[in-house]
């Protein structure tokens, strides 16, 4: 398998990711795209809207990065988002606790502050860097804090996901989507974690891009439209009681394993995309939450964990998160964030009301008492405290004795209930799965590196070269990369060099085909074109070429273009 260290200079050599701040000695946790790593990551980005958005038919928003400390408050992120942590006692270096002691238990993650640290006092853990002795293990929270606006102003966060900028929207993503259930709203966007000692390239950053996916459902309805349709694909699972499976998802849900086809079917898609990227099948499952790690806001949750040089390693978290979200925000915020549940047909249902004795009301309150009566005719009679009600009329609150209502059982006819979605939540680490692709795609021919990225993801499409710089062919070949290019097809015209080197150029960034332009092209209007991963070249006319290289990116052989040669 490659290391790490050969992916990360490849990236920093040919311009796919390089370190922060690197003239200034960088900062952990903090890396850059490059040229051809933007194009990578924006590619892959792409393809997960176009299968969100087109495919599921979900809707896309953007929404802030900073947010006022009340909407983390009741996110619970402010006061739980925390990992583990233990410090040097000498140097001083600071490292998460469960990684320190990852190789002495099956699930580290998932342990407490005393279990963790009996673990590191037992195995005699020591700091890593100096051999000095550790601290007590003690909470540290993830949340960058800043200040909204001039002076002490208002505490603020950066986001930490960009999941709570779906919530805090949802009266008007429901109204937009006419009121109805399930509603899918995906977000592609940065989110920002403090994390404590990051060491692993790209796994594990401080400022990260996410693609996120809220789907509100029904909460009594996790059924899935399209799930027969993949209900015998297989998936490979590791559930939190240990076992590994290779399941069929209809019989992953048959038998309680994933616990709704919602879920399940998202398990599915994630498989689907990330495949499609990329990441190779076989380094790729999807691993239970144990109860103990799960989120503070999880019903379930299952990580899609891909096999790097790191080890298994969480790329996409895929939970149900309940209705835990909306009813914290309608809990911190007082706003309605409910679905109205239409049922099939009216329901009369029968309920207590407040009936006020309107012979009493007039004497004691006069001319107001007409108004009174209505506000308690909407009263609840659940807020009757000692036999007393007390509402609020005209901005002054009036307290009214037994004596001036009943409460009676009325029958009602409703068309429907107000209920509080739940939420099934596809997130995406783009930056792990970037990195993902890199190393799965990643392959040596003869002592070449060859990167393997499917036509769709990579940042070149096609390199095109003149055999030589002169005679004419540098114009041809000029002309024909200008034409792909403003057709909007990524290209790299290159002339420098053998096109052996060139060709090795390409491959080691995962160009998928090179384009020669040869002498005999000036006499019949033909170039090579040169297929990376097999290497075959054909010869094709270049009139038409765009529409060639089209139809090869939506996965066309190429042979049905070839010209025989004299
Ligand atoms: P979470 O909300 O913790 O489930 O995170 C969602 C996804 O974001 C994870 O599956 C990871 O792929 C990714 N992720 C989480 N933390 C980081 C980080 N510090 N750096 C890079 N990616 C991260």
């Amino acid at each position: 398998m490659v290391n790490a260290q050969d992916i990360l200079s490849l990236c920093k050599r040919r311009g796919f990711l390089y370190p922060s701040f690197e003239i200034y000695g960088g900062v952990a946790g903090m890396y850059d795209y490059g040229p051809l790593g933007t194009a990578l990551k924006n590619n892959i980005i792409d393809m997960w809207r176009r299968l969100y958005t087109l495919g599921e038919g979900f809707i896309e928003i953007d929404s802030e990065t900073i947010g006022p400390e009340a909407v983390f408050k009741a996110s619970g992120h402010v006061d739980e988002f925390a990992d583990k942590m233990v410090k040097c006692k000498v140097c001083d270096e600071p490292y998460r606790a469960d990684h320190l002691v990852d190789d002495k238990h099956p699930n580290a993650g998932a342990l407490n502050e005393e279990e963790l640290d009996k673990l590191i006092r037992e195995n005699g853990v020591v700091c890593p860097a100096c051999g000095g002795e550790l601290s007590t293990v003690e909470e540290f929270n993830l949340m960058f804090k800043t200040i909204i606006g001039p002076g002490s102003g208002r505490v603020g966060y950066m986001r930490p996901e960009t999941a709570q900028g779906i919530f805090v929207n949802f009266p008007h993503l429901y109204r937009y989507n006419r009121e109805k259930l399930p509603l899918g709203v995906i977000q592609v966007g940065r989110g920002y974690r403090n994390e404590i000692s990051p060491r692993q390239g790209v796994i594990r950053l401080r400022e990260f891009n996410m693609m996120e996916c809220e789907l509100f459902v029904d909460p009594e309805d996790k059924s899935w439209p399209r799930f027969n349709n993949i209900k015998d694909d297989i998936l490979r699972l590791l559930t939190n009681d240990g076992r590994e499976l290779e399941i069929s998802v209809g019989d992953a849900v048959a038998q309680g394993i994933i616990c709704n086809e919602v879920l399940a079917y998202f398990l599915w898609l994630t498989q689907e995309f990330l495949e499609a990227i990329g990441v190779d099948g076989d380094r790729l499952r999807f691993r239970q939450h144990e109860k103990a790690e799960m989120a503070h806001y999880a019903a379930d949750c299952w990580d899609a964990e891909s096999l790097l040089s790191y080890g298994w390693t969480e790329i996409v978290g895929i939970a149900d998160r309940g209705c835990w979200d909306l009813s914290r925000h309608i809990r911190f915020s007082g706003a309605d964030m409910t679905a109205f549940k239409r049922f099939d047909k009216p329901k009369e249902v029968e309920k207590d009301s407040i009936k006020p004795r309107y012979d009493r009301l007039g004497p004691a309150y006069k001319s107001r008492a007409g108004k009174i009566g209505k506000i308690m005719e909407a009263a609840d009679p659940a807020t009757i405290q000692n036999g007393t009600l007390t509402i609020e009329v005209d901005g002054e609150m009036i307290s009214l004795g037994s004596e001036l209502f009943e409460v009676v059982r009325v029958k009602e006819k409703i068309s429907g209930e107000k209920v509080i979605p739940h939420v099934i939540e596809p997130s995406h680490g783009l930056d792990r799965i970037t990195y993902t692709v890199l190393e799965h795609v990643y392959t040596q021919r003869e002592g070449q590196t060859l990167m393997k990225f499917p036509p769709a993801v990579a940042p070149i499409k096609i390199g095109v070269f003149p055999l030589m710089a002169r005679d004419g062919l540098d114009e041809v070949a000029m002309k024909i990369e200008e034409n792909l290019r403003l057709g909007g097809i990524e290209t790299y015209y290159d002339d420098s060099g053998s096109i052996g080197r060139r060709y090795a150029r390409m491959d080691e960034i995962g160009t998928p085909w090179c384009l020669t332009v040869d002498y005999q092209s000036l006499e019949d209007g033909t170039v090579t074109l040169r297929e990376r991963d097999t290497t075959k070249q054909i010869r094709i006319p270049y009139a038409g070429i765009f529409n060639v290289v089209h139809e090869a990116l939506c996965g066309e052989d190429l042979s049905a273009f070839e010209v025989a040669s004299e």
